[in-house]
């Protein structure tokens, strides 16, 4: 899907729900189509310094109500949005860099339903994320063994990563 089909979809999303696209929103969504990968709030805070942070946190939840973008849970730190591209799905983030990817599992599904047998009550909806080292950063971890294996200020490579990540 190209940026300018999300983006539509964003704005048409917000005013099918009767939502008026005032210039704050349309600012914010601007943000928000460069930002595919999974993004924070503190991110888009920090890129449009005109509109004020709670703007951005009610536009952000909105977008979330109206199922334009996803919020996730971080296992540290803050949580991360990302743009909802597909009807169900579900997600990876990386855990390391932040990104979010969708996938959709037929098996899964399944599973699922047939799981609705055995518990209390009627399951009416599901989500499932799931925390993975993406690609990109499993090649960088392969790539810089010694980071690992040597101290020298650099042992906790990893560590000062994910603060990055998780901002402060
Ligand atoms: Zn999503
Ligand atoms: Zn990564
Ligand atoms: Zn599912």
């Amino acid at each position: 899907m190209t940026e300018q089909a999300v983006r539509s979809n964003f704005m048409a999303i917000l005013e099918d729900n009767g939502y008026r696209l005032t210039l704050p929103r349309r600012e914010i969504i601007g943000v928000l189509e460069a930002k595919q990968e999974g993004f924070t709030a503190e991110e888009i805070v920090s890129e449009l310094p005109g509109i004020g942070r709670a703007t951005i946190y009610r536009t952000l939840k909105l977008l979330q109500e109206v199922g334009a973008i996803c919020r996730l849970n971080m296992l540290n730190g803050a949580p991360r949005y990302s743009p909802s591209r597909v009807e169900h799905h579900h997600h990876t983030v990386c855990v390391r860099c932040g990104l979010v990817s969708e996938f959709r599992a037929a098996t899964l599904e399944r599973f699922l339903r047939a799981l609705s047998g055995e518990i209390p009550g009627v399951i009416v909806g599901h989500r499932i994320d799931l925390y993975v080292t993406c690609p990109t950063c499993l090649q960088d971890e392969q790539s810089r063994p010694a980071l690992h294996l040597h101290g020298h200020g650099h042992a906790h490579a990893h560590d000062d990563s994910l603060a990055e990540l998780v901002g402060s």
